[in-house]
């Protein structure tokens, strides 16, 4: 079986089309398990909502997919954050509103668990230390747990020895290993990594490999939209240089 791993969309229909070619080109895949924030900071909401529907995927919850649908207040959000939610509240149809309050908020797909912040909280929590994430294997009992949320590539490694160590997500990963994983693939709409390509994987679990791809897009357009809709030009400029 193979499964695309997507996280983060975030209403950019540019990036997403982009990896829906690539995922494509390499053979394609039985099912794509998205991670959350599909909307939130982008032009397309409502098409990227479309999109993704047209696939057979299975899908959880984020904080912006929340907080566009008003289950989440959006005053723990940054002021341009918050602006775009609201602009995303407007940009959505009843039938987008009803799927993303449908979305669950943790999946267990084999062996993997997938959520988009953390197990243990999965709508607000960052996994981006060691001592964060070693507290979190506590909270999932599947050998890997797929996360999104920070929007940058990363690996968390449990060995036997109940030892934690963080490193940079692989181009490829051997799910052959005895240690427990923790594995962020990144954003496809909205990078933070340095690195403006749209980032996702494909997993494999006949062969038990992940590849994570990295895949350019036409951000300008993009960023064009967003100008056109008067979101926040922070938000606008940081797809440039993928922070
Ligand atoms: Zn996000």
């Amino acid at each position: 079986m193979r499964s695309a791993v997507i996280a983060d969309i975030h209403s950019n229909l540019e990036a997403f089309q982009a990896v829906l070619r690539d995922l494509e080109e390499r053979g394609g895949a039985d099912e794509i398990w998205c991670l959350g924030d599909i909307v939130g900071y982008g032009p397309d909401p409502h098409d990227c909502i479309k999109l993704l529907r047209q696939y057979r995927s299975a899908c959880v919850a984020g904080n912006h997919d929340w907080a566009a649908i008003g289950k989440l207040d959006t005053s723990a959000f940054n002021p341009e954050a918050a602006a775009a939610s609201q602009w995303t509240a407007g940009a959505l149809t009843e039938e987008d509103a009803d799927y993303l309050a449908s979305l669950p908020l943790t999946l267990r797909q084999g062996d993997f668990t997938v959520v988009h912040g953390s197990p243990r909280e999965p709508i607000w929590e960052y996994i981006l230390s060691v001592q964060t994430a070693k507290a979190n294997f506590g909270y999932f009992d599947s050998r890997y747990c797929l996360i999104g949320h920070s929007h940058s590539p990363l690996l968390f490694e449990l060995d036997s020895k109940n030892s934690c160590r963080l490193h940079q997500l692989p181009e490829q990963l051997s799910l052959k290993t005895a240690s427990r994983l923790i594995i962020n693939c990144g954003s496809v709409g909205q990078p933070r990594d340095g690195d403006p390509r749209a980032s996702y994987a494909i997993i494999d679990t006949e062969q038990e490999s992940l590849w994570h791809y990295r895949v350019k897009y036409d951000f300008k357009f993009t960023q064009e939209k967003m100008l056109d809709a008067d979101l926040p030009m922070c938000l606008v400029s940081r797809l440039s240089v993928g922070w």
